[in-house]
């Protein structure tokens, strides 16, 4: 069996005897091989990542306040010269 990532060939695992590969969706429709599997992966976790819910108005709230503070609380200033 050939990988449908790098064309080379599917070698079975040593262990399981299993020579079906790995599935290679989302980069491509197929099967590949276990180095091209990584790529698979990651392109799996991007996938994940873009698809995270946006923040929540409280979320976007409590980040906001971090930003604007982000030394704690106020320090006061004196109008003294
Ligand atoms: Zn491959």
């Amino acid at each position: 069996m050939m990988c449908v990532l790098c064309e080379n060939e599917i070698i079975p695992d040593v262990v399981s005897g299993w020579d079906q590969g790995n599935n290679a969706q989302p980069l491509a429709d197929g099967r590949c091989c276990d180095n091209c599997n990584m790529a698979v992966v990651s392109s799996r976790m991007d996938q994940m990542f873009a698809k995270r819910p946006l923040l929540t108005d409280e979320q976007k709230r409590i980040y906001k306040v971090h930003q604007i503070h982000p030394g704690g609380p106020g320090r006061k200033e004196s109008s003294d010269a």
